[in-house]
């Protein structure tokens, strides 16, 4: 199974779309734990990135995920705007000057992005982040697809390892970011940048489903 250019080009306008439709859950998310804006920078960024699209479709991947990685870079700001450019400029590379991409690019990517994300921001499994949602994911996809199974079946599975990494994030203690100036009072409520995260995650399965 390959996931092909197109599909990269509707996962990212599915995940634009998720996030012009949930800029508002997200910032009430981080109007508990931060400074309610991270649905705010997340779609200036991605809406910008789905106007941009339609001048991407004779680009290959790596050169499309680059293009994000500085749109996103130059307008979301906050701690967001650098980690998600640094996890897509990673993704670029791991990828660069591919038209379509296999089970194993498609995990490289996922650990390039990660490895990307924990460089810059240095946070750690547990520090309620989006690493707690990116990390275990990549771990499962890799798991599955090393089972010999495919994009769809591995990314299924990834999402719901996602999913609940999202959902855990509710207890943690805020170790990294603006969350963390809360101390103990951080806890009780989900991260928002774990929850753009498991939604990025999602659209990338709705259109492999497809
Ligand atoms: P800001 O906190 O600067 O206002 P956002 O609100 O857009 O930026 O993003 C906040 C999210 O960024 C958090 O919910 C968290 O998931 C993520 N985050 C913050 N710091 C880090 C870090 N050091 N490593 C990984 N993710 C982080
Ligand atoms: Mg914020
Ligand atoms: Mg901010």
């Amino acid at each position: 199974m390959k996931v092909t250019q197109a599909q990269i080009l509707q996962w990212l306008q599915v995940f634009a779309d998720k996030i012009e439709q949930n800029k508002e859950y997200l910032t009430e998310l981080d109007a508990a734990i931060g400074d309610a804006d991270h649905g705010i920078n997340m779609q200036r960024g991605w809406k910008k990135i789905s106007s941009q699209l339609p001048t991407l479709v004779d680009k290959d991947i790596g050169s499309i995920l680059k293009t994000v990685s500085m749109t996103l870079i130059s307008s979301v700001g906050g701690a967001s705007g650098p980690l998600y450019g640094t996890w897509f400029l990673r993704a670029s590379a791991a990828v660069a000057g591919k038209q379509e991409l296999t089970e194993s690019d498609i995990l490289e990517l996922l650990q390039a992005g990660l490895a990307g994300v924990l460089q810059r921001g240095k946070a750690e499994l547990g520090d309620k982040t989006m690493v707690d949602v990116l990390s275990p994911a990549v771990v499962k996809f890799g798991e599955v697809v090393g089972e010999g199974n495919n994009i769809c079946q591995a990314l299924q599975q990834a999402v719901t390892v996602a999913e609940h990494g999202m959902k855990e994030t509710i207890p943690m203690l805020a170790r990294k970011g603006r969350a963390s100036y809360l101390g103990e009072r951080s806890r009780g409520h989900q991260d928002p940048g774990a929850t753009s995260a498991y939604f990025m995650l999602q659209s990338l399965l709705v259109v492999v489903e497809e």
